[in-house]
């Protein structure tokens, strides 16, 4: 059974833990450097980056996520943790810092100004059994990727799902919804490297 963990330092962990539990994977909140070490991959959950940034630079976890992440851990974004795991952001907050992972420009709240908040069924590639339903709350899109990134979805014309080797990213909320097959890509992703 891969140990899969979820930051814990803010947004929605507790929802995260319930859909990796029902992927398969015994699922474990982080927020030390101890337990990251303990951890085979690894959710950064939705919530809000700049807060999320500054708090893991405030608990020492900055370094050892970059670490982990650099050395091949498996990690998986939903919205702000996709923000969390871009190489770059379009227009970052003052001292907005990124664990990066994923050579892909993020735009923050792109989805924001027209709705704040709203679903659409969205195709994933290498997710079978027909399109999720995604959960957009204040989404992030994928401005541009680089020659290594995997685009898995699209909406609307912007990518809202990608890979790049070890790493996974969505600007939705899978672990909103009651359909645990991104967790599931997720978790057979981990198996594969453990
Ligand atoms: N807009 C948020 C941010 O910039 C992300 C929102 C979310 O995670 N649902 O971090």
């Amino acid at each position: 059974t891969p140990v899969i963990g979820v930051l814990a330092l803010q947004g929605d962990v507790r929802e995260h833990l319930t859909a990796l539990a029902s992927a398969g994977a015994e699922a474990r909140a982080v927020r030390r450097p101890e337990e990251l070490a303990g951890v085979d991959g690894l959710v950064l959950p939705g919530g809000e980056s700049t807060t999320m940034s500054k708090l893991a630079v405030l608990f020492g976890m900055m370094e050892p996520l970059r670490a982990r992440v650099a050395a091949g851990m498996p990690v998986y974004g939903t919205c702000a943790g996709m923000i969390l795991l871009a190489d770059r952001i379009l227009d970052p907050r003052s001292g907005q810092e990124t664990v990066k992972g994923i050579d892909m420009i993020v735009r923050r709240n792109a989805f924001g100004r027209q709705n704040e908040s709203f679903e659409a069924a969205v195709d994933v590639t290498s997710v079978p059994g027909g399109p999720v339903e995604g959960v957009f709350i204040r989404a992030p899109w994928v401005e541009s990727v680089g020659a290594g990134v995997e685009v898995l979805a699209e909406h609307g014309g912007h990518v809202v799902a990608v890979r790049q080797d070890n790493a996974l990213a969505t600007s939705f909320h899978p672990e909103l919804t009651g359909d645990h097959r991104v967790h599931g890509l997720f978790a057979d992703m981990v198996r594969a490297v453990g």
